[in-house]
């Protein structure tokens, strides 16, 4: 027997993932569980990975395999592929492991040609719904098999109800969708040159290959990117039986959740359509109803739809997200799946499950995604602000949270205006597509003028966490001309408005926003993460701002304090310029003295913000040049206040000039040249240690000096020894005592390889990820963007090494540099401080690797709370 490809919904069951997708498995499942489910079979994401490997071809064993279990679904219904008489029609539907909905396209109603049709009209004695279902089908296959676009085929159906004075597609007779199905299909024969295959054997094939191919379209390539879901999954295909929602006014289709996807609060939401569909309900062709509707028009399916709910979210232990279709009366599921919800409902569900008995507290913080919860960490509008503004029009609040920005109308400006002009957009649509995937990312907030609670948009845009409003019908927007009125006033492209998510709000006007806060259910969860973490989380802050942030969200303590950033007030860049073109030690102390009382304040402040926590500082990093004058006055001015000529200060810069400055006088360099530079920052450092030692009795403050850029134990050494002495005589002189610990960044390939030696000065190792990444791969964060698009489409890479830690190359190092540092200092303490301290499987990685924290921005410091809470929970 040949290797099995494909499997039978009866065969399958819910943990069969990874092999049948998600939709095959829960299909699997929900049969195996009793439900009404139409019958098929699922051609495996093996299957997938084959016809990749095969040229993109589907091999003679797996199409012999596919027919095989065609006949065997002809058994099941006792219905015949291809027969006029009775024929069997099916669905094609894509379904990956993880969900990537709208990414993968549904073809309903195969097995049609001209001949079946007509015995299909009369087998069902309903020849409207039978030219209904045969046009529905050339559109999609044309559109998802061919490539034929969409809107040539809605033109037409536009067209045609004009021509008949109708609004609705419900209203065309079976004659005018006759009309339309010819139609269409010379619009095919017009854009292919061939005709639209008759034969469904072939239009099965078709239909099995297109989604294997849509597996590699740029929207799944994206949004894998987004999602790290690697690209070797493949997508498994699921081919069912149809059951039909648009045989009449008893039949209808309908999304439903088991629980609010934007709150999370318990109980049944959703919406359907009768006389529909597949994506009508989705599409915003028609308005649909509330599910609650169908309590009055057909309890006994609402109470039967009642029951599987309950019995799925027991078994699933999660929230449910439900498709299904009525035919003439009958319930049928077609879908079920834990529910996409927004970061809010992910915390209400989570601690429901707790409370209700159902979820246990690990399992609870196991089900929140690190990411989401970024969404909550933004600002919402200020209170004030928000209660003094008008609204000039409202909509469905499809995804909370508040949006201010400058007005686009489509998802290129929104990219654009974003990467490359810094500026915060919304993006205003008739309504959105999968194409428009990337632009709705980087918006601040969606407005949609057509679409329900489950439209494209409203779906996409929670999965992100990005605030939407949609179905605001009072719009009229003109997208060409770009520009839309609402509520008495017009927009044009770069005025400002803002959404409220959670109301359905919208806002003529910039309004401000304020920070967000950790309590309630984020608060809860956050306290179990802590229980079951055993790394340390600090955070990235040069600020007494950033620190308290960092520290309201839980942060405790500061794992790098970039002191560069505090030189360039105006009134401080003077001094470092004086410092830097000064000649003579004497003349660089004296201006080092100036920022002497400045430093040591910001470093009290620092201190005071962190409440006694541990805060690292990192000594002067980067090249001189970034601090020196281009201006001409303020050449004029450095040069009048160091009594030299402009033509002296002008050779001194050019001087500075290098040809890598990332690799060229900086970091620990700059200390071992100019050793007054890390004496005066050690004095601020102590100094200020001192004093706020002082102001805290139960406080104390032990300071931790890094030394960036170090490549040999020998350069650690000799600045180590500046740093003790400096450091001995203002404790000495005080009369005090303080401990103070001294090590170093970790981000030079060579500190790495020789970590034990320098292991003998440094007390504890702080990795630098972001040079250590630039050093090791050789390219500059700064420069990849220019290249790293080709190596995504040729798969050389499927992730930006910036933000996601290399494990298998920069990562080596790191475990290296960590079992080399602790085997000639058993204690030594390990740290993270590149932007990887904040991404999750990054924080996984140091977790097994041993370090003792992760240090990341403020606004991160939640999402690495639960990210290590769930590595531990992972590798216990
Ligand atoms: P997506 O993954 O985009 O949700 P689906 O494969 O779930 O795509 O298909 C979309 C819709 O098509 C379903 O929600 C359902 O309404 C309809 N559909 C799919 N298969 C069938 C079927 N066998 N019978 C009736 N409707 C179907
Ligand atoms: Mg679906
Ligand atoms: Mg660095």
């Amino acid at each position: 027997m040949s290797y099995k490809f494909v499997y039978l919904f009866s065969e399958g069951n819910g943990n069969m993932r990874e092999l049948l997708g998600g939709k095959g498995a829960n299909l699997a499942e929900m049969t195996n569980l009793g439900m009404p489910v139409p019958q098929g079979f699922t051609v495996t994401t093996e299957a997938c990975t084959q016809y990749y490997k095969d040229g993109q071809e589907i091999n003679d064993d797996i199409k012999a395999q596919i027919f095989d279990h065609m006949k065997k679904m002809e058994e099941i219904s006792g219905k015949k592929f291809g027969d006029p008489e009775n024929p069997l029609l099916v669905s094609v539907r894509s379904g990956a492991r993880a969900s990537m909905p709208g990414m993968m396209d549904t073809i309903l109603n195969l097995g049609l040609n001209d001949e079946v049709v007509e015995g299909f009209a009369k087998k069902t004695g309903n020849p409207r719904f039978a030219y209904d279902s045969y046009r529905r089908f050339i559109q999609m296959y044309s559109d998802v098999v061919m490539e034929v676009g969409k809107k040539y085929f809605e033109e037409l159906i536009d067209e045609m109800k004009e021509k008949k004075g109708v609004t609705l597609d419900t209203e065309l007779d079976a004659d005018d969708l006759k009309e339309l199905a010819n139609q269409f299909k010379a619009e095919y024969k017009a854009k292919l040159g061939v005709d639209f295959p008759t034969d469904p054997a072939e239009q099965l094939m078709g239909a099995v290959k297109a989604v294997f191919r849509s597996w590699d379209n740029p929207r799944a390539i994206y949004y894998r990117r987004m999602n790290d879901i690697p690209s070797d999954w493949g997508t498994a295909v699921n081919v069912q039986m149809m059951v039909f929602g648009n045989m009449g006014d008893t039949s209808g289709t309908g999304v439903a959740f088991s629980r609010n996807p934007s709150t999370g609060e318990k109980g049944l939401y959703g919406e359907y359509l009768m006389n529909a569909q597949g994506e009508d309900v989705v599409a915003g062709v028609r308005t649909p109803q509330p599910i609650s509707h169908l309590k009055e028009t057909n309890p006994a399916v609402y109470e039967q739809f009642c029951n599987i709910v309950d019995t799925l979210e027991k078994h699933y232990r999660d929230m449910q997200d439900m498709e299904f279709t009525i035919e003439e009366g009958k319930l049928f599921m077609l879908q079920t799946r834990n529910g996409k919800r927004t970061p809010a409902a992910a915390l209400q569900i989570a601690c429901d499950l707790v409370d209700e008995g159902m979820r246990t507290p690990e399992e609870a913080v196991a089900m929140i995604e690190p990411r989401s919860l970024d969404a909550l960490l933004h600002p919402t509008f200020d209170t004030k602000a928000l209660k003094a503004a008008t609204p000039v029009g409202s909509a469905l609040p499809a995804s909370p949270g508040a949006a201010c920005g400058k007005v686009v109308f489509t998802a290129d400006d929104a990219t654009e205006w974003t990467t490359q002009k810094g500026e915060k957009v919304i993006l205003v649509r008739l309504e959105t597509s999968p194409e428009d995937i990337e632009g709705m990312n980087y918006a601040q907030g969606i407005l949609t003028v057509r679409g329900g609670m489950t439209s494209h948009a409203a779906v996409v845009a929670r999965g992100m966490g990005r605030c939407c409003v949609s179905g605001c019908g009072d719009i009229k927007i003109n997208e060409e001309e770009k520009v839309f009125t609402l509520g008495g006033k017009t927009f044009h492209e770069g005025d400002y408005i803002s959404l409220d998510g959670s109301t359905g709000n919208i806002y003529g006007e910039a309004i401000p926003t304020v920070e967000a806060s950790i309590s309630g259910n984020f608060d809860r969860i956050m306290k179990w993460a802590d229980e079951f973490r055993t790394l340390n989380i600090r955070t990235n802050a040069d600020t007494p701002r950033d620190a308290k942030q960092a520290r309201s969200f839980g942060a405790e303590g500061i794992g790098l304090c970039r002191t560069e950033h505090m030189f360039f007030d105006s009134d401080r860049i003077k001094a470092m310029r004086e410092m830097i073109v000064s000649d003579t030690v004497e003349q660089r102390e004296a201006a080092l003295a100036k920022l002497l009382p400045m430093q040591q304040g910001d470093f009290e402040a620092l201190y005071e913000a962190m409440e006694g926590c541990p805060v690292t500082i990192r000594f002067l990093d980067p090249p001189l040049h970034e601090f020196v004058p281009t201006e001409e006055d303020d050449i004029a001015e450095l040069a009048k206040e160091m009594g030299k000529t402009v033509a002296d200060i002008k050779a001194i810069i050019s001087g500075l000039h290098e040809f890598n400055p990332m690799m060229g006088h900086r970091g620990c360099r700059l200390a071992v040249t100019y050793p007054e530079i890390a004496a005066m920052q050690t004095k601020a450092v102590i100094q200020a240690a001192l004093a706020v030692n002082a102001r805290h009795a139960d406080w104390n403050i032990v300071p931790e000096i890094m030394i960036p850029l170090v490549g040999e134990v020998k350069e650690l050494a000799y600045v180590k020894s500046v740093v003790t002495k400096t450091a001995d005589e203002v404790i000495a002189a005080a009369g005090a005592e303080l401990t103070y610990k001294v090590g170093t960044m970790i981000e030079i390939p060579r500190a790495a390889l020789t970590a034990d030696e320098i292991a003998k000065e440094a007390e504890f190792f702080s990795f630098g990820t972001n040079d250590l990444t630039q050093m090791t791969f050789g390219f500059s964060r700064d420069d990849a963007g220019k290249f790293l698009g080709a190596y995504y489409d040729k798969k050389i890479y499927e992730s930006d090494p910036f933000a996601k830690l290399d494990q298998v190359g920069v990562g080596k190092l790191v475990k290296m540099a960590a079992e080399l540092g602790r085997a000639t200092r058993p204690d030594i303490k390990l740290g993270i401080c590149g932007e990887h301290g904040g991404d999750p499987s990054t924080i996984e990685f140091c977790h097994k690797v041993g370090l003792n924290y992760v240090s990341c921005s403020p606004f991160r410091v939640p999402i690495a709370r639960l990210a290590a809470a769930q590595a531990a929970l992972n590798n216990k």
